[in-house]
């Protein structure tokens, strides 16, 4: 079994940090992390957006776009939280680096972590959440759950 550092969404661990203040608690990732340096990360939180928090979602295409400033991040109060999303990507890569970690384990359908899909207007997308797009884009290995 690995020891290895990994990048884990805080919310599948049981922390309460989902944008409705609830968490998303997931016991095949606790599992497949026994043994494992555990590096919990919020983006959002990361990025400065309180908890609870509105709900916010990727206007077109995905996580890609936005780090190409081709897309933004709105929450549903129509305000623009793009900066926030690209500041809680950047200080997740930073806990990466800080800790050699080298894979990521992601809670998917969020337009932060989400690793395969995404959701826009109720309904899932295929498409990745800003953190997972960067985190990728550097190299890390990113699982959604
Ligand atoms: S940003 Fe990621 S870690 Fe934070 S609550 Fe959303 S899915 Fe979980």
């Amino acid at each position: 079994m690995s020891s290895d550092p990994v990048i884990v969404s805080a919310c599948l661990l049981g922390l309460s940090t989902r944008y409705d203040g609830k968490d998303a608690l997931n016991e095949e990732v606790c599992s497949l992390l026994k043994g494992r340096l555990i590096v919990p990360v919020c983006p959002e939180q990361l990025g400065g957006l309180p908890t609870p928090r509105p709900k916010a979602e990727i206007t077109a295409g995905d996580g890609t776009d936005v780090l190409c400033g081709l897309s933004r991040a709105v929450d549903e109060n129509g305000e623009d939280v793009t900066s926030k999303f690209m500041k809680g990507a950047a200080e997740t890569l930073k806990a990466a680096l800080l800790t050699g970690a080298q894979e990521a384990y992601l809670k998917d359908r969020s337009p932060s972590c989400g690793v395969s899909l995404i959701c826009r207007r109720g309904e899932r997308i295929k498409g990745m959440g800003v953190t997972a797009a960067m985190l990728m884009k550097e190299g890390i290995k990113v699982t959604g759950f």
